[in-house]
C-alpha cells in the first residue's frame, strides 16, 4: 500500500492550488456579492489541463491523471472557492463520463474536446421540482417521432444548465415500463437556439453564488434522433453510473472546505487575542483545530480511496458514498467550528467562515442527500448486493 502522490499528482495539485489562488481568490468576495460566473476562467482552466483527467487523448484529455487527479484538483478549487468547484465537475465529470461509457464515437468526437477545453460549458438534469432523491419518479418525456425525440417537461436546480451549450438529459421515452425505471432514457442536447428550451438562473440560493444554477423548461423541444445516448431505456442505468462518479467530485470539494476552514480558523486563532495571549493557546481551541484536522484527513484519505478504486475500474459505490458522507459532514462540522473561532468575526462578512458555512451545506444535499447515502452503505451492510 503506497500512501504518497506520484510526482505527477504532486505537481497537478500545486498547479491547481497556484491557478485557484492567483486567478479566483482575488475576485472571489466580490464575485459572490454580486452573483459573477467568469466563463473566461473556465477556458482558462481548460488550457491548463483542468478538464481532461478522465478523457482520453484522442478527445484532447489527458488520462493518465485520473479520477485520483480530478479529485486532488477539485480539493485544491473548493478551498478557495466552493462556487468554482460547481462548474469544475460540470466540465470534468458528469457529461464527459456519460459520453466515454455509453455515448458513440460521434457523440464523443462533437462535443468532448470542446467540454475539455472550457470551449463548451456543460451540465446534467436530472432532478426536477417534484422529483429529487427519488430519480424515477421524473416527469419529463421525451416523444419519438420520425426525425427525433420531442422532449417536455422541467428540470431544477440544474447547475451551469443557463450558460451551457451542451446538456446531458434524463426523460422518460416509455412512461408504462415496469419497473418504471426501464422507460427512462439520456440525450445529450445542444442547449442553444433551440426554441423549445428555455433555461433561467435561480437566483435564491444560500451559497455558491458564483456558480450558476438554472430552471429548464422543455416546451415540445425537438431534438434529432441522433441525441439519444446509448438505447432507450438505459437511462437510469447511465444516470446511477454517472452519480457515482460526480459524488466523488463532490466529496473531494468537500474536502477542500473542511480544509479551508481548519487553515483560516488556526491562522485566526494566532492572531487574536483575548486574555492577553493568543486564542490558539486555550486547550478548547486547540481540541477543535484538533478534531477539524481528523475530519480533513479521514474525509480525505477516504476520498483518494475511492478515486483509486474508480481509477482502477472497481465497482466502488459503497466506497464513494461513504467518502461523499463523511466529507459532507466534515465540511458542514468544520464549518460550524469555524464560526466558533471566529467570534462575532465568522458571523460578518468580512471573513470568509460563514461563505464557509453556507457553501458547506450544499455538499448534504447535491448529488444525492446524505440521507441518500447512508441508505446506499446501510444496503451495503444489510447485505442487499450479494
Ligand atoms: C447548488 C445545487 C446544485 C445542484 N445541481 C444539480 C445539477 O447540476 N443537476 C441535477 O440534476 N440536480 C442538481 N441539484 C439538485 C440536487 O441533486 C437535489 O436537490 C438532491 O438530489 C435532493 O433532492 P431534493 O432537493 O428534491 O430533496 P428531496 O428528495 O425532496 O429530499 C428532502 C429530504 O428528504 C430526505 N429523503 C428523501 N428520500 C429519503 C429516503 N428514502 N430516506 C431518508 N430520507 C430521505 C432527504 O435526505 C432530504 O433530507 C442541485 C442542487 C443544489 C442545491
Amino acid at each position: 500500500m503506497d500512501f504518497a502522490l506520484s510526482e505527477e499528482l504532486q505537481m497537478v495539485r500545486d498547479m491547481a492550488k497556484d491557478f485557484a489562488e492567483r486567478e479566483i481568490l482575488p475576485n472571489i468576495e466580490d464575485d459572490e456579492k454580486n452573483h459573477k460566473f467568469r466563463p473566461e476562467l473556465v477556458k482558462k482552466m481548460g488550457e491548463l489541463g483542468f478538464f481532461g483527467t478522465i478523457v482520453p487523448e484522442e478527445y484532447g484529455g489527458n488520462p493518465e491523471l485520473g479520477f485520483l487527479g480530478m479529485a486532488i484538483m477539485a480539493e485544491e478549487v473548493a478551498r478557495v472557492s466552493a462556487s468554482w468547484g460547481l462548474p469544475f465537475n460540470m466540465q470534468t465529470v458528469g457529461p464527459a463520463t456519460i459520453l466515454l461509457k455509453f455515448g458513440n464515437e460521434e457523440q464523443r468526437k462533437k462535443y468532448l474536446p470542446g467540454l475539455v477545453s472550457g470551449e463548451l460549458i456543460g451540465c446534467f438534469a436530472i432532478t426536477e421540482p417534484n422529483s429529487g432523491s427519488d430519480v424515477a419518479s421524473m416527469k419529463t418525456t421525451a416523444k419519438k417521432v420520425d426525425d427525433g425525440y420531442v422532449l417536455n417537461g422541467q428540470k431544477m436546480w440544474i447547475s451551469s444548465a443557463h450558460v451551457a451549450h451542451v446538456a446531458i438529459v434524463f426523460a422518460y421515452t416509455d412512461t408504462q415500463a415496469k419497473p418504471k425505471h426501464r422507460g427512462m432514457s439520456c440525450f445529450c442536447i445542444d442547449m442553444k437556439d433551440n426554441p423549445g428550451i428555455e433555461a433561467k438562473a435561480i437566483e435564491t440560493k444560500l451559497g455558491l453564488f458564483c456558480a450558476p444554477t438554472s430552471e429548464i423548461a422543455f416546451s415540445d423541444a425537438k431534438v434529432p434522433l441522433d441525441a439519444l445516448v446509448g438505447e432507450e431505456g438505459s437511462g437510469f442505468k447511465q444516470c446511477m453510473t454517472m452519480l457515482d462518479r460526480t459524488r466523488l467530485s463532490c466529496a473531494a470539494r468537500a474536502v477542500g472546505v473542511a480544509r479551508a476552514c481548519l487553515e483560516e480558523s488556526a491562522k485566526y486563532a494566532q492572531e487574536r487575542t483575548q486574555f492577553g495571549k493568543p486564542i490558539a493557546e486555550f486547550e478548547m481551541i486547540q481540541d477543535e483545530l484538533a478534531q477539524m484536522s481528523v475530519r480533513c484527513e479521514a474525509a480525505r484519505l477516504l476520498v483518494h480511496r475511492a478515486a483509486w478504486l474508480t481509477d482502477q475500474g472497481a465497482r466502488c459505490t459503497r466506497e464513494v458514498s461513504t467518502a461523499k458522507y463523511y466529507a459532507a459532514e466534515a465540511a458542514v462540522a468544520n464549518a460550524n467550528e469555524a464560526m466558533k473561532i471566529f467570534g462575532s468575526y465568522g458571523y460578518s462578512s468580512e471573513y470568509p467562515a460563514e461563505r464557509y458555512l453556507r457553501d458547506s451545506k450544499s455538499y448534504q444535499v447535491v448529488e444525492g442527500t446524505s440521507n441518500i447515502q447512508k441508505v446506499i452503505i446501510a444496503s451495503y451492510v444489510l447485505g442487499k448486493h450479494g
